[in-house]
């Protein structure tokens, strides 16, 4: 490792604590994460910075594109414990403005052996290829697909067995949240997976006859 890594990390220690000499004290014996923070690899700003939890934390998973795969096994292994062992209440999938991947996707340019990994991503694209088209700017077109892609994991995650299950008993909640490297903000595009069970074919079909009914 870069002698300059350890450098860089002293210096963050000094400056820690010269903020608060107690900062470090309290690791180890703060309480278990409350939240799952699902964000991208290539955001050079961690959720720590974007949203700081405090001493309790937040457990995070961070991959390109901050993609809900049920082919990933590291996501699945950090669902699992965030549900099963931590019983978490909420989980955010962030996505960032001007992401890499994405932009990667959008100009057609080839990610290499990244290249599987966001085909997904290119599927998507491809879907609203015409919506984004018609969109002038690239900088525009990137915003739209960043956001387009944060719904579309958001309904992957609420879509996965473990989640349907505590989002079913409302036990569970997710947010789609965008960062932008321009202001520094986090945004909610309106992007929240459901908070309440979907209703079943037959129960949807009770509804409609209902509200027809004279
Ligand atoms: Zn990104």
């Amino acid at each position: 490792m870069s002698s300059s890594i350890f450098r860089k990390n002293l210096a963050w220690v000094a400056e820690q604590t010269q903020a608060d000499p107690h900062v470090f004290t309290g690791i180890g014996k703060t309480p278990d994460p409350r939240i799952l923070w699902i964000g991208c690899s290539d955001n050079p700003h961690s959720s720590l910075e974007i949203a700081p939890f405090g001493r309790e934390g937040c457990l995070v998973h961070r991959n390109l594109g901050n993609q809900v795969s049920a082919q990933d096994a590291n996501l699945l292994a950090t669902l699992a414990y965030a549900i099963d062992s931590l019983q978490i209440e909420r989980i955010v999938v962030c996505g960032h403005y001007g992401c890499h991947c994405l932009r990667h996707v959008l100009r057609g340019k080839a990610l290499g052996a990244a290249d599987y990994w966001s085909s997904p991503i290119r599927s998507l694209f491809r879907q609203h290829r015409r919506q984004l088209d018609e969109i002038v700017s690239e900088e525009a077109q990137i915003q739209t697909l960043c956001e387009l892609n944060v719904r579309m994991q958001v309904r992957n995650l609420a879509e996965h067995p473990l989640v349907e299950a505590r989002l079913a008993v409302g036990s569970l909640k997710i947010d789609g949240a965008m960062w932008s490297a321009r202001d520094g903000l986090l945004r909610d595009p309106g992007i929240a997976g459901p908070r309440t069970p979907r209703p079943s074919r037959r129960a949807s079909a009770a509804s409609a006859d209902m509200m027809t009914a004279p």
